[in-house]
Order: structure tokens, then C-alpha cells, then sequence
């Protein structure tokens, strides 16, 4: 998968590389969907959602520019794989799922590997994490019409925020940097993620 699928496509950092290639994916897809568990795509976790696409995830995580002391927050764990690569890469992860079912398999999986430093919450992540804020980088792995307010108030100075930004269908990767009181920000891959469901995003 690293090989073929994600150093042709572009993914240059060592740090993500050794990451993509350390996680197990096959243990957060289903049975059903384990032969195809290192196909670059995405896959069924049930609850009508999905593990990203592993490009998807190793591109995101490569905008974060992690350097290994940064404290991350992930909204949409899913099948909590992208909370593990954070795991790997920064000090602190905290992840939020409104789907109460995945967050709890999701927190099996990351304990059974060991991610201590990987923190899984249930409820609305497009209200961010407050008591836990400011975070260094923000990813978030589920399609909003536009950032989130609180995400972009719960990200630090110098801090990064990535996430799909569109329409229901259809998104392009948007990277806020936050400098004082404003955001460079700039846009680049074309994607296809879930719906963010929430006070921020789309109703349900
Ligand atoms: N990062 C995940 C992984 O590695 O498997 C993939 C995430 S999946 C594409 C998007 C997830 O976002 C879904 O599990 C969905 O339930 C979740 N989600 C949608 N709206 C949410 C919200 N407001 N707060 C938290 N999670 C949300």
C-alpha cells in the first residue's frame, strides 16, 4: 500500500511513511473486508460510515506537519485508524465520534495496540473539545460547508487545521494556519467525505 499507492502519489514526509507503514489497517475493517484492507480505498465500518481512504489519511496527516510534541485533536474517529497514525506521531490524541457504537470499538482496538496517548470521546466534535483546548493541529475526517467556529477558536497560535470543506458531496482539503488574529489559508486536493452531523455541519 505505502509502495505502490501512497509514495506514487506525492506522500514524501519519512515520519507519515513509517507511520502508514506501521498500523495495522486490517484490524480496524471489518471480517467481511479484510482481504481488501490495504486497497486504497475506503471501507465500511458499518452505522452508515467509513475507514478513510489510506491516501486520504496519510495526505491529511502530512498538512498537519506533525514534529512528535503536539497535542491533536481528530473529529470523526470512525474506526479510530487515523487516531492511531496520530498516535504515532504526535503526543497527545484526542478524538471525538458522535456514533457512541464506533467510539466503543474504536477505544477497544487503540488499547489493544497500546495508543495510550490516544483519547477517544462520544459527541458533537464539530463543538471541538473544550475543556481540553487550545490544540495544537485539528484534523477533521468528516465534510462541513465550512470550518467549524469553535475549531478554528480551540486552535492555537501557529496552530493547523485540516479538514474536507464543500458541499454534501463533494470537497476540497482546506489548511487554515492560524497567525494572531488571522488565518492563511489554502486549499488543495479534491475529496469525498461523510457528512459532519452537528451543530456545526449538516442536520442529520
Ligand atoms: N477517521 C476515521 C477513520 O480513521 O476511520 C474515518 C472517519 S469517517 C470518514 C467520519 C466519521 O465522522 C464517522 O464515523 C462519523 O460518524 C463521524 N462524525 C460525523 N459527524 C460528527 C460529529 N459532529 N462529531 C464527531 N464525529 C462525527
Amino acid at each position: 500500500m505505502v509502495e505502490t499507492q501512497l509514495i506514487p502519489r506525492g506522500i514524501k514526509d519519512k515520519r507519515v511513511i513509517e507511520a502508514m507503514l506501521k498500523v495495522p489497517r486490517h484490524l480496524f475493517v471489518r471480517e467481511q473486508d479484510l482481504y481488501r484492507a490495504y486497497d486504497d480505498m475506503a471501507l465500511p465500518i458499518g452505522e452508515g460510515q467509513t475507514i478513510s481512504q489510506p491516501y486520504m489519511v496519510a495526505k491529511m496527516t502530512e498538512l498537519l506537519e506533525l514534529k512528535g510534541d503536539e497535542k491533536v485533536l481528530e473529529v470523526g474517529t470512525g474506526s479510530g485508524y487515523q487516531a492511531a497514525v496520530l498516535g504515532e506521531l504526535a503526543r497527545e490524541v484526542y478524538s471525538v465520534e458522535r456514533i457512541e457504537s464506533l467510539a466503543r470499538r474504536a477505544q477497544e482496538i487503540i488499547k489493544k495496540l497500546g495508543y495510550d496517548n490516544v483519547h477517544i470521546f462520544t459527541g458533537d466534535g464539530s463543538l471541538g473539545l473544550q475543556e481540553h483546548a487550545p490544540f495544537d493541529r485539528i484534523i477533521v475526517t468528516a465534510a462541513s460547508p465550512e470550518v467549524p467556529k469553535p475549531l478554528r477558536e480551540q486552535l492555537s497560535e501557529g496552530g493547523i487545521l485540516v479538514a474536507p470543506v464543500g458541499s454534501r458531496f463533494s470537497q476540497q482539503l482546506v489548511r487554515l494556519c492560524k497567525r494572531g488574529n488571522r488565518f492563511e489559508e489554502d486549499y488543495s486536493t479534491l475529496c469525498v467525505f461523510v457528512p459532519l452531523i452537528g451543530a456545526y455541519g449538516w442536520e442529520d
